[in-house]
């Protein structure tokens, strides 16, 4: 299959579709592979590591998409790479298409086959594209927390470990999914002193064989937050609840019983942040204050170490693109229903109960 991979251009999105290793299997395949000159620069990837491997390096996006039947990105397509789409083409990336109408009817003109990433399942019922960018955001949110709890950004002025003899930080953890997971495995790393809140019970169990002691678990209530949080010296907000909003778990009156330069990351940001207080931020600017309390509220945490991000992404996404390009688009979503999942957009219909319904 002719595979194509053009540079990202949502801004602030330096990863790529594909990595040189990835590209070097689809062509050890029988593939052939076109990627757009500079694509994989913002994640350190330059264009002789993609040629080394046997890539066609094109000059533009319009030759990308001429050369390709699968498009295979990062991001949801900008209305320039919705324009050029046709119904031979595929398209694999994260669409998040529901709250986009613009998108969902370029899609539908287009005719073309989109398989969004975040979708697509796996057998324990988890969502392998989505899981590689909430380990990032767990083990990022330890890194910018310890950053702002230094007294030089206004946090606590502590080290999230100590040293001996001296108090290490309290670390609150919300939710024991896959960031807050992440999240502990760090804190516990810096020798924090570590607590992860969750609502099911199972889980907490996992986490108390997984960690052996080392972090402590407690059921998740109004109460056992509340006397926590007044304790904390950071609290990690990384709760979902599939298909809804984030509860809100600290009102703004609770801020006036913490810490003075304590540190909120909210990891949920995405789904609305789990904090009364929180409001995204961006790179750029990612810290703001609220009643002495330092909130931390990048939405797309992952875009600020992109060579990590895509590497985790690719190591996750190579089987399926592997899969569509051996057997063919059709073929590879009749044959595996985890892939069939993602299936979001075919031959201008938007195929995906959920999505369909939520853009009406
Ligand atoms: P997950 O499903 O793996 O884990 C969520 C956990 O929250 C579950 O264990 C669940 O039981 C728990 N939970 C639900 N309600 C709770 C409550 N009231 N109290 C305590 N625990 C509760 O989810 P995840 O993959 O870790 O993702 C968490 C959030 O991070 C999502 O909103 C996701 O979209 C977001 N995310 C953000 C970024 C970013 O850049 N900011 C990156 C990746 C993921």
């Amino acid at each position: 299959m002719r595979i194509g991979v053009p540079s990202e251009i949502k801004k602030q999105e330096s990863r790529v579709g594909l990595t040189p290793e990835s590209v070097g299997d689809l062509v050890s395949a029988g593939h052939e592979v076109f990627v757009q000159s500079n694509a994989g620069v913002g994640s350190g990837l330059s264009d002789e590591e993609y040629t080394a491997v046997g890539a066609t390096i094109v000059p533009d996006a319009d030759a990308v998409f001429k050369s390709a039947e699968l498009i295979v990105k990062v991001k949801e397509p900008q209305p320039e790479e919705t324009a050029r789409l046709t119904p031979a083409h595929t398209l694999f990336t994260y669409l998040h298409l529901a709250p986009d109408p613009v998108q969902a009817k370029g899609l539908i003109k287009s005719g073309c086959t989109a398989i969004a990433y975040e979708t697509v399942t796996e057998p324990s019922g988890g969502l392998p594209l989505l899981r590689p960018m909430s380990q990032v955001a767990g083990r990022m949110s330890m890194q910018v927390a310890a950053w702002a709890l230094m007294r030089t950004r206004r946090g606590r002025g502590l080290l999230l470990g100590g040293v001996p003899g001296t108090q290490p930080a309290k670390v609150i953890i919300i939710g024991g999914g896959v960031s807050g997971t992440n999240a502990a495995e760090i804190a516990v790393g810096m020798r924090a002193d570590v607590t992860v809140f969750d609502r099911n019970n199972n889980r907490l169990a996992e986490l108390d064989a997984q960690f052996n002691g080392l972090v402590k678990t407690m059921y998740s209530t109004k109460a056992s937050l509340a006397a926590a949080v007044k304790e904390a010296d950071l609290v990690i907000g990384a709760v979902l609840i599939p298909g809804a909003s984030a509860p809100k778990l600290i009102s703004r009156e609770q801020l006036k019983t913490m810490k003075p330069g304590a540190v909120l990351v909210d990891i949920a940001i995405d789904q609305g942040g789990c904090f009364e207080t929180s409001k995204p931020t961006t790179h750029e600017d990612p810290i703001y204050d609220v009643d002495g309390i330092l909130h931390y509220c990048v939405a797309n945490m992952p875009g600020a170490v992109p060579r990590t991000s895509t590497y985790a992404l690719n190591n996750a996404t190579l089987p399926f693109v592997m899969q569509i390009a051996n057997k063919g688009t059709k073929a590879a979503l009749n044959e595996n229903a985890h892939l069939a999942h993602g299936l979001t957009v075919a031959e201008g219909h938007i195929t995906h109960e959920q999505v369909a319904r939520d853009l009406g």
